[in-house]
């Protein structure tokens, strides 16, 4: 028989996953073309669509895309990202499964984040989670890169445990599911729209109790 090796850690996607997405929408779809509209001169609809289109242009492939730095320049905008951040924080939205289940959770894991997103969004957003977790990780800002599986080996390297003591909870279907199995972790894919199956998904986060039980014998 082989051994299995014990889970140790659970490892949270933050966006769409402990967190909803309005908060970035709004960063990204209000504030942003509201400064470039007084900028230009032009009305709200017409900078959302032209935002939009250089957002698109641009493709959540290439780092910058996540930079609000890099975007209040291109878009010529003058504005601290800080003030953003902070003008929005009463808007960030914890999903309401997410605290009953880290406080269970805790117990008998460790429990960490990893994000696509700079660490400076993080911020806002954790303000009320941090004392659950014991690290948290930004691909681009630790590693200057999307997630992806070298990402996943570099963290449970700099953590010292090994990929298969880690599970990895996300909403992204590439960037959380394969990449972190790629890498030799548990991975389950979080799919809030309901319309993935399959033993490794699940479409409530509370759901990945079960999972953990069935699988892990935890
Ligand atoms: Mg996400």
């Amino acid at each position: 028989m082989i051994e299995k090796k014990e889970l140790k850690i659970i490892s949270f996607d933050v966006d769409g996953t402990l967190v909803d997405l309005e908060y970035n929408d709004l960063i990204w779809f209000k504030e942003i073309p509201e400064l470039v509209a007084k900028k230009k001169k032009i009305n709200f609809e017409k900078s959302l669509k032209f935002v939009h289109e250089e957002y698109t242009k641009l493709g959540e492939q290439n780092l910058n895309w996540y930079d609000i730095n890099y975007w209040i320049s291109y878009f010529g905008i003058e504005i601290s990202p800080n003030e953003i951040f902070e003008k929005y924080e009463p808007q960030v939205k914890i999903y309401r499964e997410v605290i009953p289940l880290l406080e269970e959770l805790k117990k008998n894991f460790i429990l960490i984040v990893i994000t696509a997103m700079p660490r400076e969004f993080l911020v806002p957003k954790m303000k009320k989670l941090e004392k659950y977790f014991k690290y948290s990780f930004s691909a681009l800002s630790d590693f200057k890169e999307l997630k992806n599986s070298e990402i996943y080996s570099k963290i449970s390297k700099a953590i010292n445990v090994h990929p298969e003591q880690i599970l990895h909870v996300g909403d992204h279907w590439e960037f959380d599911y394969p990449a972190a199995q790629k890498a030799g972790m548990n991975a389950i894919y979080l799919d809030r729209s309901n319309t993935k199956k399959g033993n490794f998904v699940v479409n409530n986060l509370a759901e990945i109790k079960r999972v953990i039980r069935d699988k892990y014998n935890n």
